[in-house]
């Protein structure tokens, strides 16, 4: 175990040097207090749980001490917001304080968010709320626990300086880890300013950094956008599985590393529904649940338009034209594992659909739906299920062919059950319990958001005294609307 002394760096992308970050001293906040931590993002900088406690991480939380031997940083980029260019956004109010080598050989971007004014700021005042914190917290861990590609959250303390959004807030800061903190925007940034040096210079550390086995590819910028491909597809594809919306799909939110990246006004489908819009300031519905795998595609279009100085078009077009089966091929899998469906059968991706259709046209709850599919024989489970369906011969009709699918399921009824709860959560990150805890939290009283984040670390296991957690919510905490600013 290590301190927050003791940690060893290896500054790969401070290094690159100032034409890709600005160096920056974050400004400290007023009477910062620790409002939650997580022990299993601690332990992946090799720091003890006790940690949590230790002024010094505090301190480092709230802008008010860094590390003396690395300088933190701004990074610069730019990217595609809501379809159109901007041509530099760039660490407005996030530094990266540290970049970490674990004990175990992996790399950690130490990034503290709402650290104060950059030189990429424009019209922002550098700080991050609480309620955004908080929200960006509670999903990192979550979709970690979930088995998500995702940045991790490593604590969110909060203070008594005042910052103006909707109304007077206070500042809070979010320390967020990643082994990278690269966009698609960090290219988008080079290739529109012509910058081909520190392009290529990217280039090198993106492959040898992060993507080494691309090295050896006869053409390894055309092997990166495979993989980013791959990795991009199979995120998102499991966002659909789990329902998950993720609210501002710009380039500049997309990992480099496939990882969901850059929280906003996010959310998990509480009743099930193609066309959610969660971010209530995306009047188009561009970033809708069913256009995220759309939006994930045209990304990638615009990620590999800044690789057309190195590898041909018709190479680039056909990595692109393999993201539809992918993405395909990792949904179904993951659906088949929700609905316990044993091997692979070609009507599948219909029989998933029909489902779909009727559960938006009914409203049925996305998560108690494959859980309580599990728990009980299918057709004593789907007995129980149809009272949620409102074309209650539709759901016979689907009843039938399911049942039909799983004859080949040999598996004892307990054996099955486990299978599914392991896939299947019971806890999910619901908005309106998430909002509870919010609301505590803003007056000072973490309790709730502890006992929340306690109960989601283990989301698929039944917990005593946990059962409130586990139901629908109550109709004021369905489609709350989620506010852009943060
Ligand atoms: P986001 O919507 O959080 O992905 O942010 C988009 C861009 O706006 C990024 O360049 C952010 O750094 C910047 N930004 C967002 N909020 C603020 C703020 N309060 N102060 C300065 N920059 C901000
Ligand atoms: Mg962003
Ligand atoms: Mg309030």
């Amino acid at each position: 175990m290590k301190s927050l002394d003791t940690l060893t760096f290896d500054p790969r992308f401070a290094r690159l040097g100032n034409a890709f970050s600005a160096v920056v001293q974050p400004s400290a906040v007023e009477q910062a207090k620790m409002v939650i931590c997580s022990r299993e993002a601690l332990a992946l900088l090799d720091l003890p749980a006790h940690t949590a406690a230790d002024p010094q991480l505090l301190a480092l939380a709230s802008g008010a001490w860094h590390w003396p031997q690395v300088e933190p940083r701004a990074m610069v980029y730019s990217g595609h917001q809501f379809g159109g260019y901007t041509p530099r956004l760039g660490d407005g109010r996030g530094l990266l304080l540290a970049e970490v080598l674990n004990a175990a050989g992996e790399h950690w971007d130490v990034h503290l968010k709402g650290a104060g004014m950059t030189p990429f700021s424009r019209t922002g005042d550098g700080r991050a709320v609480l309620r955004s914190s908080i929200r960006e917290f509670l999903a990192s861990e979550y979709l970690h626990r979930l088995g998500i590609p995702t940045t991790r959250a490593l604590c969110v303390t909060d203070s008594s300086t005042m910052v103006w959004r909707e109304q007077r807030e206070t500042a809070a800061m979010l320390i967020r880890l990643a082994p990278s903190h690269i966009r698609f925007g960090h290219f988008e940034y080079f290739y529109y300013n012509k910058q081909y040096t520190e392009l290529e210079q990217l280039h090198a550390h993106v492959l040898n950094d992060l993507y080494p086995e691309c090295l050896t590819a006869d053409e390894p910028l055309a092997a990166l956008l495979e993989a980013v491909v791959k990795r991009t597809a199979e995120t998102i594809a499991l966002w659909q599985a789990y329902g998950f919306c993720h609210g501002v799909m710009n380039t500049d939110n997309m990992s480099i590393l496939g990882l969901t990246f850059d929280f906003g006004p996010y959310a998990f489908l509480d009743d099930f529904k193609q066309n959610y819009i969660c971010n209530h300031s995306d009047r188009q519905g561009r970033y809708a649940y069913n256009q995220q795998v759309a939006m994930g595609y045209w990304n990638l279009t615009a990620f590999a338009e800044t690789l057309t100085r190195y590898v041909s078009i018709e190479r680039l077009q056909g990595i692109l034209d393999g993201y539809a089966a992918l993405q395909q091929q990792a949904y179904l899998k993951a659906m088949r594992a929700r609905l316990g469906l044993v091997g692979q059968q070609d009507t599948d991706a219909v029989l998933i659909e029909k489902l779909l259709l009727q559960m938006d046209q009914s409203g049925v709850d996305y998560t108690l739906f494959f859980r309580n599919l599990g728990e009980q024989p299918v057709e004593q489970a789907l007995a129980t299920l149809r009272a949620d369906f409102i074309n209650q011969a539709a759901f016979s009709e689907w009843s039938a062919e399911f049942v039909a699918r799983c004859a080949n399921d040999t598996r004892s009824q307990a054996q099955r059950r486990t299978e599914m709860h392991k896939v299947n959560p019971l806890y999910m990150l619901r908005n309106y319990l998430i909002q509870l805890a919010i609301d505590e939290a803003e007056d000072g009283n973490y309790e709730p958001l502890h006992k929340l984040h306690e109960v989601l670390r283990n989301p698929f296991t039944e917990q005593v005294g946990c059962e409130t957690y586990a139901e629908r919510p109550p109709q004021w905490g369905k489609h709350l609307a989620i506010s852009c600013s943060s």
